[in-house]
């Protein structure tokens, strides 16, 4: 069954999430939920869906970078941006540790929940996460590139924080016209046309 992916402005998505305890991330409607969550986030498709996008208030969420949605974009871009598959895995309570902030950092970034657009959005390089997985069991995790920007996405998530109160403002564009008109130019050119 796939979940209604909620849009910026519905007040779950701009509040703080709550942790789960063991019992709950153990029972079954958590393992209901991650196997929902995991056929919505398939179904939009993304790279990975937090819980209150799809209106719950819990600290959890999916992540997986398939192969597939790579093999559309070209090697040099993937390069750029440090892109590499990543399988399907759950974090719950995460805690991040930005390892390498870097302003210089810079890429497109969407959102499911805000549906139809991208911006710039500076990220740090490189992350730790520590967080429990889907048995409770606590797990690290040390990420570079696309997956670390994929995972202070979604944590921000459970923050109650959105890519558009961290990105570029002036470099908002829909997602017909990024594709349309700037899928083969660099960042900086993109900059310089639009004055930013
Ligand atoms: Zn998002």
């Amino acid at each position: 069954m796939r979940l209604k992916i909620v849009q910026a402005g519905e007040k779950v998505l701009h509040q703080k999430a709550r942790d789960l305890t063991v019992d709950e991330i153990r029972g079954e409607t958590i393992g209901q939920l991650i196997e929902m969550m995991r056929e919505t986030m398939r179904d939009a498709p993304g790279v990975g869906l937090a819980a209150p996008q799809t209106g719950m208030g819990i600290r959890l969420a999916v992540i997986e970078d398939r192969e597939q949605y790579q093999k559309a974009l070209p090697p040099e871009h993937l390069k750029k941006i440090e892109r590499q598959p990543v399988p399907f895995h759950v974090i719950i309570n995460p805690k991040i540790r930005l390892l390498e902030p870097d302003q210089a950092n810079v890429f497109f970034e969407g959102c499911l929940s805000v549906a139809g657009f991208s911006a710039l959005v500076p990220r740090a390089r490189t992350v730790e996460v520590n967080c429990l997985n889907e048995r409770a069991e606590p797990v690290r995790i040390e990420a570079r590139g696309w997956y670390a920007r994929i995972l202070q996405h979604e944590i921000d998530h459970l923050d109650g924080t959105l890519y558009i109160h961290r990105m570029e403002p002036r470099s908002f564009v829909t997602n017909e016209n990024l594709t349309r008109y700037w899928r083969d130019s660099s960042i900086a050119d993109f900059r310089q046309a639009l004055n930013l």
